[in-house]
């Protein structure tokens, strides 16, 4: 266990009522925060929080299997969400070889590289709430 390096450990989540849930392994990829359209509909929120792992790390481990999904562009672009309780959870572009995951179905979002670095689609922000600077640039990794 102790030759795992930290940032390729199993990161686990879930929903709100346990039904789904899943491991991720390897690098988070561009943590970041969108303000699009779809996801703001999708979160009843102003933001979605977003971070990429490689997908053939991830599992899904809950009695509930794989989310439900909604192809919010269809044949591009589906999102995934609890059935039962409605929490989201994830965003595939089909063919990557990424999986999306929202840093809110994470058990632990306090790990540094974690921390967004940036902000989609901030034209379509709200006025009312600061947007998330870009920092990819100057991380320390
Ligand atoms: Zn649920
Ligand atoms: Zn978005």
């Amino acid at each position: 266990m102790s030759d795992i390096a930290v940032g390729t450990a199993g990161r686990t989540g879930g929903c709100l009522c346990g039904r789904i849930r899943f491991v991720v392994t390897g690098e988070p990829d561009y943590p970041h925060l969108c303000s699009c359209p779809h996801c703001q509909k999708r979160a009843g929120g102003p933001v979605q929080s977003w971070v990429g792992f490689p997908l053939e790390g991830l599992r899904w481990t809950g009695d509930g299997g794989e989310p439900t999904w909604y192809d919010t562009f269809p044949g591009e672009t589906k999102r995934g969400f609890c059935s039962t309780c409605g929490s989201h959870i994830a965003a595939f572009d089909y063919n990557d070889t990424t999986i999306g995951i929202n840093l809110s179905a994470l058990d632990d979002q306090d790990d540094p590289c974690l921390v967004p670095v940036n902000q989609s689609f901030r034209g379509t922000a709200v006025a009312w709430l600061p947007q998330v600077a870009d920092t990819q640039h100057h991380s320390a990794g």
